[in-house]
């Protein structure tokens, strides 16, 4: 192996990723005056987060009645009782205090006639309980919601001098001999030149993997990176098996149309011009959640009633909404539909069809963002050193289907929730810890064999195999054949990261190793995904399987953990069911949160 130096930088804290729920985190950590670092691989405002449109949910209750509880009964209710209900109380509780503090940081809100944050209707938010008619809960900058979010968090964080490292790309954790995270080994794009960066305290940012599959929302940078470190780092991953298909991603492009449009008045139409959803969820309609729009409109095109020449799509139609609001509110997909799709929204519909969207599944954490390496006498034991937040993590509130609008308060709150608990449990005064040195080997020789791989598969070659992969059997609908398929499939492709060829050996902006690792990265979340999904007998949330079409809480009420080291080895973690506040203290009726049938 060729040697490599490393310059090595001690920090409190080193958080690996600038998107919404890193920046987050980072203007948290340096609040308290932490030391703090921020590692990206993109420069922050370029991160995914920065194309969430619709929007973010918190019960303020500005355009009509609303309370937290409702919030945190819709997100259970979404979560088809899969989330822990501390995470998801204190995911709703939170959810204004983190809105209005991002108000005061400075994002420009779109307001309502009298100067309040506007709200729109999204899907799966509720009132009464689920009860009461559509609220409007989800707060919005126009439909460039994420945009303004991490513009202004980047902006705080440089105000708190915390410290960023931009086009650095993070290979490998650095873990003590006893399971102590250390921070992270990274490479910087730009010079070829290797940084540790030595820390009390790491947080994952990294986001999701959406590029595991062929067609998807995501940036091409969702590449589960965090999840792929965890995994060799001997960690476990969560409730892999649900991967949201967001309803409406553009016709071929799988550019996204925000939920936000449907939530303005919009609605699906099939071959014989019929509003489907009506049907399928009489009450909310095209505001059903993404899981279940998703699969009726699965099933409307296979049952042939699909648009276009090949009757494989859908139709979503704008075009009867005032002007007004298409430029005031939907500026930014009016200009996607017009430039992937031809479409103008004011006069014809838009093709859409279910796209790959969101990760429920990621790194577990408990609500504090605190990674957990669970055994089977104590689910909640904490990997010491370690959180992780956003996309990246699983704390879990969104359990087995997210609702729209619930990621970006998510990443809000458990960023914010992690600058907090690193506050009490990072001692600034300590002095650094001496990193391991095997682990920094370790790391370096497995860059180093990727970088002189050998092999006869190139990396995009390997790619697309598993991209097409999982795309084929891990999709809306899955069968014990197509998990089996799967399995057997992803397996023989995962062998194959041993034959790879990469033919660049340079170590400055090397894209073709920086895309390895990240193939090496987007596999172990793959692999997990795809068994986790087989071993799951029941049908929840966005895992929808013909074989076990019925949700079975007897015996599938439970965390997934799929250990990936070679192959892929898995234990359950109870769900939490106890929620943080007592119901005299004005906390939620348990009796309200019980599970039964989830329809819309
Ligand atoms: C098109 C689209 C629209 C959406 N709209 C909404 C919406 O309206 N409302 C909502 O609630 N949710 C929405 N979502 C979901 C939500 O935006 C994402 O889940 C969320 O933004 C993820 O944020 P994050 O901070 O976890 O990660 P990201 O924003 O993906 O950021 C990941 C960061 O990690 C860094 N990173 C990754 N790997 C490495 C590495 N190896 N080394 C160094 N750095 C690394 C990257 O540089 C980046 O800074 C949308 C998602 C998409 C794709």
């Amino acid at each position: 192996m060729a040697a490599y130096d490393y310059e090595t930088h001690d920090y409190d804290v080193v958080v690996v990723g600038a998107g919404g729920a890193g920046l987050r985190a980072t203007l948290g950590m340096a609040e308290q005056g932490l030391r703090t670092a921020c590692v990206t691989k993109v420069f922050p405002t370029r991160s995914h987060t920065v194309a969430a449109q619709g929007g973010i949910a918190a019960s303020l209750g500005n355009m009509g009645p609303d309370h937290w509880q409702w919030h945190m009964y819709d997100t259970v209710k979404g979560s088809d009782w899969l989330g822990d209900t501390d995470a998801m109380e204190y995911l709703a509780r939170e959810a204004p205090k983190a809105v209005y503090e991002l108000e005061h940081y400075g994002v420009p809100f779109s307001r309502t006639e009298d100067g309040k944050i506007y709200q729109r209707p999204f899907g799966g938010h509720t009132t009464e309980f689920g009860e009461g008619p559509p609220v409007q809960r989800t707060c919005a900058a126009a439909d460039r919601t994420g945009h303004a979010i991490l513009h202004t968090l980047y902006g705080q964080s440089l105000k708190n001098n915390a410290e960023f490292y931009i086009e650095y790309f993070a290979i490998d954790l650095i873990m003590s001999d006893d399971g102590i995270c250390q921070g992270v080994l990274c490479w910087k794009l730009e010079d070829g030149t290797f940084h540790v960066f030595n820390a009390k305290m790491t947080v994952l940012a990294t986001g999701g993997y959406g590029r595991a599959y062929f067609s998807a929302t995501s940036a091409h940078t969702c590449t589960g990176d965090g999840g792929g470190m965890v995994a060799r780092a001997g960690l476990p991953l969560q409730d892999m098996e649900f991967v949201q298909f967001h309803p409406t991603g553009i016709y071929g492009a799988g550019c996204l149309i925000t939920e936000g449009a449907r939530g303005e008045g919009g609605y699906l139409t099939n071959s014989e011009n019929e509003r489907f959803m009506e049907r399928y969820a009489p009450t909310y309609k095209d505001l059903a959640s993404r899981d279940v729009v998703s699969r009726c409109m699965t099933l409307e095109i296979r049952e042939g009633r699909g648009v276009g020449p090949d009757g494989d799509h859908i139709h979503l139609n704008l075009s009867h909404l005032p002007p007004e609001t298409l430029a005031e509110r939907l500026p930014g997909i009016s200009e996607s539909a017009k430039i992937f799709a031809g479409a103008d929204v004011t006069k014809e519909p838009i093709p859409v069809l279910p796209t790959v969207h969101y990760n429920m599944g990621g790194i577990p954490t408990n609500y504090w963002g605190e990674v957990l390496n669970s055994t089977q006498d104590d689910p909640d034991r904490i990997a010491p050193g370690l959180m992780a937040v956003g996309e990246a993590g699983c704390a879990s509130v969104h359990g087995a289907n997210r609702l729209g609008s619930n990621s970006l308060i998510d990443l809000v709150v458990f960023g914010r929730a992690a600058a907090i608990k690193a506050g009490e449990v990072v001692d600034a005064a300590a002095a650094p810890m001496k990193p391991n040195q095997a682990s920094i080997d370790k790391a370096f020789a497995r860059f180093d064999g990727l970088r002189h791989a050998k092999g006869q598969t190139p990396t995009a070659d390997l790619r697309l195999e598993m991209q097409k992969a999982m795309q084929k059997d891990a999709a809306v609908f899955r069968t014990s054949e197509t998990l089996k398929e799967g399995v057997e499939n992803m397996t023989e492709i995962a062998g194959k990261v041993d034959d790879l060829s990469v033919t660049d050996r340079s170590l400055v902006w090397n894209s073709d190793l920086m895309e390895t690792l990240e193939l090496t990265n987007l596999m172990p979340n793959a692999l997990a995904t795809v068994v986790s999904a087989e071993a799951r007998k029941e049908s929840r949330g966005a895992h929808a399987h013909e074989d076990f079409p019925d949700r079975n809480d007897d015996e599938w009420r439970k965390h997934t953990l799929a250990w990936v080291n070679g192959g892929v080895d898995l234990t359950y973690r109870p769900v939490h069911l106890n929620p943080l506040m007592g119901h005299n203290e004005g906390g939620i009726d348990l009796k309200k949160i019980e599970p039964k049938a989830r329809v819309y």
